[in-house]
């Protein structure tokens, strides 16, 4: 049995369980964790049909057919379609042909509306629901095949932090910067996880601060948030650095912020929740007088999507489980000053512990 095979007999139980009789995924994360197939969504239908039974099958375009026929997860029932007879009269036979009407269908919830409520025409009384009920809890877990992949992002991941601090110098542009990882990212031959945020002096007071013409200059504290898709897998970590010089200030910030990262990693052990990590990181913020600078929840869990289950927030009392993998990222964020944010991987171990996947942050701030 392949990985694949495993995990489509887990999402057939967990089908089963909220009753639903057929999957419809469009290309995204949740094909792709059936079938190891990619492709970015486009106007025309590629989608995969799993019946709680034991069929499945593709439908694509043409132009995509031999993409799909080479999908990893070697599912041979590829049925293709052309643009001038349009996809959904090959849907339509599809339906009779597996009784798909019968019980309730579960899109995937990235499904353009498009797709969506042309399906619900073809299946006027057929509820439709959304996919990830019979996904969450399966994909929160990640097998071995996917620790290995999260691993490799990760590695990939580190290697960019040598040419971010490179990149950041007096005179140079946040986008320069983001340019210098995108550009080894490419030579790499990966992708990025998502758009980089370079956050220079006070911009890195906005968490999510949008990369842009800001120059640097001597004394600026430096918020790197990156991360590369290996294998379709998502690494994310946050560095920060000073430029030249750091103030007292600067530096007593980064200490307490780098406290709380490894107090939410020593959190992470047998028993605890999501809720556990959180409190952890946090209290060392608030203890040492910045609770309130805290904006943000203490991590998110981490897969084929960067942001997925487990979320590590106040309230969230999911029992932390072997294979979850979730980022540990507590900051200090001061208006007009400065940021801080320091953000590693981990993964619980079968022990209930958690194993880091990046390099370990430096203890003090590093200047550039
Ligand atoms: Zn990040
Ligand atoms: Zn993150």
């Amino acid at each position: 049995m392949t990985a694949y095979d495993e995990r489509l007999a887990r999402v057939r139980d967990g089908m089963k369980a909220q009753g639903l009789a057929t999957l419809i995924l469009t290309p995204g994360a949740a094909m792709s964790y059936l079938t190891g197939f990619s492709e970015a969504g486009h106007e025309r239908l590629i989608a995969l049909i799993v019946p709680s039974t034991d069929a499945r099958l593709f439908i694509t375009p043409s132009l995509n057919a031999a993409q799909v026929r080479a999908n990893p997860a070697g599912i041979g029932d590829v049925r293709v379609w052309d643009d001038a007879q349009g996809w959904e009269s090959l849907l339509s036979e599809v339906i009779v042909d597996l009784t798909l009407d019968i019980g309730v269908v579960a899109v995937d919830d990235d499904m353009p509306a498009r797709f969506a409520l042309k399906i619900q025409q073809l299946m006027p009384t057929t509820p439709l629901r959304l996919a990830s009920s019979a996904f969450a809890p399966l994909r929160a877990a990640k097998d071995t095949l996917e620790l290995a992949a999260l691993q490799h992002a990760a590695d990939a991941t580190d290697a960019l932090i040598p040419v971010a601090f490179a990149a950041c110098a007096a005179g140079a542009t946040e986008m320069s910067v983001s340019l210098a990882l995108q550009k080894a990212l490419g030579e790499a031959g990966h992708e990025s996880s998502f758009d980089s945020i370079v956050a220079a002096g006070q911009n890195g007071s906005s968490p999510h601060h949008h990369t842009g013409k800001t120059k640097m200059k001597t004394g600026d504290v430096v918020v790197l948030d990156f991360g590369a898709r290996v294998e379709g897998y998502c690494g994310d970590i946050t560095r920060v650095c000073a430029l030249g010089k750091a103030s007292d200030e600067a530096r007593r910030v980064y200490d307490i912020v780098y406290r709380a990262h490894q107090a939410g990693v020593a959190a992470v052990d047998a028993g605890a929740t999501a809720h556990d990590v959180d409190s952890a990181a946090r209290r060392v913020i608030a203890d040492a007088g910045y609770g309130e600078f805290f904006l943000h929840r203490t991590g998110h869990g981490i897969g084929l999507e960067c942001h997925e289950a487990p979320n590590i927030v106040g309230g969230n009392r999911t029992p932390l489980q072997p294979g979850h993998c979730f980022s540990i990222e507590p900051g200090i964020y001061l208006p007009g000053k400065f940021g801080v944010r320091l953000e590693n991987i981990v993964t619980v171990t079968e022990s209930g512990s958690a194993r880091v996947l990046n390099q370990a942050i430096p203890p003090e701030l590093p200047i550039v």
